[in-house]
Order: C-alpha cells, then sequence, then structure tokens
C-alpha cells in the first residue's frame, strides 16, 4: 500500500480554506488544518472529511505568532508519528489571514503590524520551519491576493504584504529546487466569504461594482478557488513551479 501525502492547511476552517482542504481531501490527501479561534467549524470540516474516508485533524495556530510555532509543529509532529510512523508531510499551503480597509494616510503601526505578521512575517517563519518536516518533492502554496496586480484605495497595507509573499515564493522555488519542493502562489479575485466584514458576500451595491469589473460577470466563491489548490497538490502539477496563478474570473483584465 502506497503511504498516504498529508496537505497542511493554515486557516482551514472557514472560507477559502475550507474548500481547500475539502477539494484536496477528494485527490485522496490526508489534511490537517489549523483555526485561530473558531474551533467548532474547524471540527465541522474535520467531521466531513472524514465522512469521505480521508483522516483530517485539525490544531489551534495563530500565525501571526512565531512564537507559538515550535509548539505547533510539536503537536502537529506528535499527532503525525501517532498516525502515520514519520512527522513529515506533503504540502503546506499557507491560506490563514485577515483582511484591513483603511487608506494609507490613516494607517497605523499596530494595524501595518498586524498585517506584516500575519500575511508576511507568520507565513515566512512557518515555512522555514516546516523545512524539517515537509517531504521532498512537495509542494507549498502561498495564498495571495488580486490586489497585488490590480489597485484599490485602502489596501495598502494588505496587498503590500501580499506582494512580499509573491516575491518570497520566487525564492523558495529558487532556493528549495534542489530539494525538488516546488512553490506556487494562488491569487484569489474577491471571493465571497467572511473576509473584510463580508462585503463581498453581503454588500450588493460592492458585487455589482465586482461583478462589473469581472470578465465572467459575478463575485467569487470560495469553491472556486479551493479546486484549483488541490490541483497544485496533483502529480499532474508537477511542473509548475514558482508561478503566480490568478484565480479571479478575469478581474480588470
Ligand atoms: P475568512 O475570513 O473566511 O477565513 C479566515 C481563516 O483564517 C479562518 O480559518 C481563520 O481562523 C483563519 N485566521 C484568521 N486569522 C488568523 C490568525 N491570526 N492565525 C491563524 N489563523 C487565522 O477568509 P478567506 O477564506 O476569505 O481568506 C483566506 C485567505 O485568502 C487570506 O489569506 C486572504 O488574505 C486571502 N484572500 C481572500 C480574498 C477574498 O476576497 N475573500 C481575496 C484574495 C485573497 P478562525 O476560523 O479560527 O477565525
Amino acid at each position: 500500500m502506497t503511504k498516504s501525502k498529508i496537505a497542511l492547511v493554515t486557516g482551514g476552517s472557514r472560507g477559502l480554506g475550507r474548500e481547500m482542504a475539502l477539494n484536496i481531501s477528494k485527490k485522496d490527501i490526508d489534511v490537517i488544518i489549523t483555526y485561530n479561534s473558531d474551533q467548532q467549524s474547524a471540527n465541522t470540516v474535520v467531521a466531513e472529511i472524514e465522512k469521505s474516508g480521508r483522516k483530517a485533524k485539525a490544531f489551534q495556530l495563530d500565525t501571526s505568532n512565531t512564537k507559538g510555532f515550535e509548539d505547533f509543529f510539536k503537536r502537529t509532529s506528535a499527532y503525525l508519528t501517532a498516525e502515520y510512523g514519520s512527522p513529515n508531510f506533503d504540502f503546506l499551503i499557507n491560506n490563514a489571514g485577515t483582511g484591513l480597509h483603511q487608506p494609507f494616510s490613516e494607517t497605523n503601526e499596530d494595524q501595518f503590524d498586524e498585517m506584516l505578521n500575519i500575511h508576511f512575517k507568520g507565513v515566512y517563519f512557518l515555512t522555514q520551519k516546516a523545512l524539517l518536516y515537509i517531504n521532498n518533492d512537495s509542494s507549498i502554496i502561498n495564498i495571495s491576493s488580486g490586489l497585488t496586480r490590480f489597485s484599490f484605495p485602502g489596501s495598502s497595507a494588505y496587498a503590500s504584504m501580499k506582494g512580499a509573499i509573491e516575491v518570497f515564493t520566487r525564492y523558495l522555488a529558487k532556493e528549495l529546487g534542489s530539494r525538488k519542493i516546488k512553490a506556487n502562489v494562488v491569487a484569489p479575485g474577491a471571493i465571497a466569504t467572511d473576509f473584510g466584514g463580508g462585503t463581498n458576500r453581503d454588500d450588493q451595491e460592492k458585487r455589482q461594482i465586482i461583478a462589473n469589473i469581472t470578465a465572467l460577470g459575478k463575485v467569487g466563491e470560495a469553491e472556486d478557488i479551493g479546486g484549483i489548490v488541490a490541483f497544485l497538490c496533483t502529480d499532474e502539477a508537477r511542473w509548475i513551479n514558482g508561478q503566480r496563478i490568478e484565480v479571479s474570473g478575469g478581474m480588470l483584465l
């Protein structure tokens, strides 16, 4: 019997991460998800994956706090070793994150640091720690945003960190190639989730504006993103490396 592949999805309890976890499990890959505060939603995702016959487990992790990363990997290693006989896994999906809508002139240092810690510093050092456990011939997928290609007022701090992640991903691809570890960015357009106060889902005026600037004429759904991340975890995607894949239905083409 071949050994199961295992994916670690941060922020897998809700929104895009939830859809990534569910879609990855449909590729016959076991899944570890993390949540920050919403354990109940995380448990629901785990139960749904287990119902379909794959293994899944949820762990608490604040990705903005690098001091917690060692303990996090201790907990995941203990679980993986008990379940699979090895602490290693195959796919790291850096997805967890929150938004910030604030004009540049009013963005304060605390808000900037929050964006920095969640979207850049946390991803950078979680990935560094993960190198001890991620198998060779594996894959890292970092979630960016359409906002690195096009600009809307109010996203300077958030989008700058996502831009940093895109540069970081190219360096990962370059430096980890010798281990056959691939690194790619998935950059979603506007998607209807809880993100940013849920405005892409609930604010009808905003939804109409997004629809008008999107070639496919609507706001994206979480299901529009999960499958592409799952695809990047398959053997068919083995030659995609160091790329930014925008998944936006053609926003602002
Ligand atoms: P949601 O708000 O729906 O879900 C956010 C997820 O991240 C939850 O699982 C949440 O955990 C987790 N999370 C939030 N803060 C932290 C933290 N400090 N530490 C660990 N986990 C945390 O957002 P989306 O699913 O929409 O967004 C996911 C990613 O996609 C983000 O990186 C976002 O920047 C990006 N993105 C989103 C777009 C959109 O329009 N929705 C567009 C482009 C990119 P918990 O449930 O415990 O709170």
